[in-house]
């Protein structure tokens, strides 16, 4: 095995998403960044190509392939040096169109979600306004119901495609007085009467339009709503762990290419009749930060697997966004210093790269907001739990399992291999509805489940059957659960070596 996380089958798919970023992008970057725009047939090219649906459900013209492929394409992507390019289409295949692929109706997805994976329509997110981005809750846009429509009025800036967007998932207030239980997500098309959009002019990601945008009396149906009523705010939140994640990927493979076209300058570059790449001090620098980025780029592989895995790993998404995004700064930063005055030359990427990394420690969430998140979890034992109604893809088979099912196709999940020599008896005394009085025994590599509790078992597990369920079905972290008293294991270090007998009920 090559790696833990990638296949020949990726490998593969890496070659032809490196070769369309050479044939499709490479050429035409500085053209784009100087024209300040990047032409939709890249997005039509990629829809074509099948890319912009790796990540989404085949209902909708994706093929939903596992999460790996869009860690490779993103790598591939972000070598091609423009950071205006690969935020454009980030912004539009992971952040803007997520939340309508989790929650959207059948109905917008089709409508939207399909086109959007054929390239036929850009998307943008609008979050942020003139007030305030950290503060998610305090935004001030409003929606307010009128017969079968609502109409939007209030402003958004920083929002990335917003010019050029042929629709935006627009945040608003649907509910003021509720706070972040008052939250919608709205799509506005672009056209619709009232909707204006100005680019800003920026320090860096010059092919990107970065909107201002201004919502005057917007009408749209109710039915451009994506998901419940008020649920905006937790839809944003959960799908932030994607956003960071997808960040710290880019952020990792910017860092990568930077480093590796540094040593081809240092490969060339001499003073004093010696090339740079033999000062040692420079090289400690160097091998510095590829030690480093080898860290990050595995915390961001374990996370990226915790997230194919059906898993919303916060924690770990909020150190992946403020770890990579922070080094990336720090890496692009030392290799500027590497090219002398020439990295001060519009002629040369490294002056490019730098201006573009620098955002990525304050787009989608500030460093300063990672570090409250983790400082919450982490100190003050804060959990989150999933809010999308539907369970990721394929877990869709488990949303109807109850906690008697989960226990009785304990016997089927056993790694037989495993529990090879291993003798285990442990009672699950689940309550309420769905529930039951079970004994698990495992016998040397064989496993069985009977009705009533055995008078022998060296561990009871006890709970409701919502909360059993919620634990298996990774809703509920069993951390929480055992620290809240609603799951009680009576010995908690013969169910840790029990629960690594069997194969997660979604996994
Ligand atoms: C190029 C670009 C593209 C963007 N694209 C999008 C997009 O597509 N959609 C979208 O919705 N938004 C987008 N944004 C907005 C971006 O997500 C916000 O800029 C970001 O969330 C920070 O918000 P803010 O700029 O209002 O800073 P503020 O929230 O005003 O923060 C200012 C400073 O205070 C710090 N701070 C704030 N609160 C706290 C706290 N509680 N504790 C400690 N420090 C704190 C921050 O870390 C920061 O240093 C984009 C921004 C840029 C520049």
């Amino acid at each position: 095995m090559k790696s833990l996380y990638f296949t020949e089958e990726h490998d593969l798919f890496r070659d032809s998403i490196r070769a369309f970023v050479q044939k499709e992008i490479v050429p035409y970057g500085i053209q784009w960044e100087k024209e300040k725009k990047i032409p939709k047939e890249l997005l039509k090219k990629l829809g074509q190509q099948g890319y912009l649906g790796i990540n989404h459900a085949e209902a909708y013209g994706g093929t939903a392939a596992d999460f790996f492929y869009s860690v490779t394409y993103l790598e591939e992507l972000c070598k091609c040096g423009f950071g205006g390019v690969t935020a454009m289409i980030s912004v539009h295949q992971f952040m803007a169109t997520n939340h309508l692929a989790e929650a959207g109706s059948d109905a917008l997805k089709k409508k939207y979600l399909t086109r959007a994976i054929q390239g036929e329509m850009l998307a943008a997110i609008a979050v942020t306004e003139p007030g305030g981005g950290s503060d998610v809750s305090a935004m001030l846009t409003t929606a307010v119901k009128d017969g079968d429509e609502y109409v939007i009025n209030g402003s958004k800036t920083f929002i990335t495609n917003g010019v050029h967007a042929d629709f935006v998932v627009v945040s608003c207030k649907t509910n003021p007085a509720a706070g972040v239980n008052g939250i919608s997500l709205i799509i506005v098309e672009k056209g619709t009467k009232g909707f204006t959009a100005t680019n800003l002019e920026k320090m860096g990601w010059h092919s990107s339009d970065t909107g201002e945008l201004a919502f005057d009396n917007v009408r749209v149906p109710i039915s451009n709503r994506i998901g419940e009523e008020n649920m905006g705010f937790f839809y944003i939140m959960e799908s932030f762990q994607l956003e960071r994640l997808v960040a710290g990927i880019m952020a990792n493979a910017a860092s990568e290419h930077v480093l590796n076209e540094t040593l081809k300058y240092m490969d060339e570059r001499e003073t004093f009749g010696r090339k740079i790449k033999k000062y040692q001090v420079l090289r400690h620098d160097i091998v510095n930060l590829f030690t480093e980025l080898e860290a990050a780029k595995h915390l961001a592989y374990y996370t990226s697997w915790q997230f194919a895995n059906g898993m919303i790993p916060v924690k770990e998404c909020s150190m992946v966004k403020l770890h990579c995004t922070e080094l990336s700064n720090r890496v692009i930063d030392t290799c500027f210093q590497m090219y002398g005055g020439y990295a001060f030359m519009e002629e040369y990427p490294i002056a490019r790269a730098y201006r573009d990394a620098r955002i990525g420690t304050i787009v989608g969430g500030t460093s300063q907001i990672m570090r409250e998140i983790l400082a919450k979890m982490i100190i003050d034992d804060v959990q989150y739990k999933k809010v999308y109604k539907e369970e990721k893809e394929g877990s869709e088979s488990t949303k109807s399992l109850s906690a008697k099912d989960i226990i009785l196709s304990l016997s089927e999940r056993l790694k037989a291999e495993k529990a090879e020599g291993i003798t285990q008896t442990f009672n699950f005394d689940i309550s309420g509805n769905g529930g039951g009085q079970f004994t698990v025994k495992v016998n040397n590599g064989k496993c069985t489940v009977t009705e009533g509790l055995s008078d022998s078992a060296e561990c009871t597990v006890s709970s409701e059957a919502s909360v059993y369920e919620e634990v298996e079905l990774g809703k509920l972290s069993p951390e929480t659960a055992v620290m809240s008293g609603q799951l009680k294991i009576s010995n908690l270090m013969a169910m840790m070596s029990f629960s690594k007998l069997f194969r997660r009920v979604n996994g």
